[in-house]
C-alpha cells in the first residue's frame, strides 16, 4: 500500500506486514498499489507453492494483490487477518523477483 502520511521509503508499505520498503525488503506491486515484500512472499511461496499448504479464501474475500475472488489456494498474512494472496499472484511475484538481479531472491526449497 501507499501511505500518504509518510515520506521516502516509508511511503511504500507491504500490505501483508506493514513494513516499509528498504534495501533488503524489496516489494512487488499488485493492482492499485498493493505491495508484497520479499519476506512475506517467501513465506507465502513456501506455504502455498512449495508445501502446497495454502487455504481457500472465505466467500467474498478477494486477493489483496489482484483484487479478484479466486477459488485457488491462498496465503493469509499471519500479521494482518484481512490480507490474502492467491497462488497466481504468489507465483507471478516470485517470477518478477527472480528476474530482478537486485532482489537476490530465490524460491524457497523444501525443508
Ligand atoms: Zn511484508
Ligand atoms: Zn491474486
Amino acid at each position: 500500500m501507499h501511505d500518504p502520511s509518510a515520506r521516502g521509503n516509508d511511503f511504500f508499505k507491504c500490505d501483508f506486514c506493514l513494513s516499509a520498503w528498504s534495501e533488503d525488503r524489496q516489494m512487488v506491486e499488485g493492482h492499485r498499489g498493493a505491495l508484497i515484500c520479499v519476506k512475506c512472499l517467501t513465506l507465502a511461496y513456501a506455504q502455498v507453492v512449495t508445501q502446497d499448504a495454502g487455504q481457500a479464501a472465505p466467500a467474498g474475500v478477494a486477493c489483496t494483490l489482484c483484487l479478484e475472488q479466486r477459488t485457488q489456494k491462498h496465503w493469509r498474512s499471519p500479521l494482518r487477518d484481512e490480507a490474502w494472496a492467491c497462488e497466481r499472484c504468489i507465483r507471478q511475484s516470485g517470477q518478477v523477483l527472480e528476474k530482478d538481479p537486485d532482489s537476490g531472491w530465490t524460491r524457497p526449497g523444501r525443508g
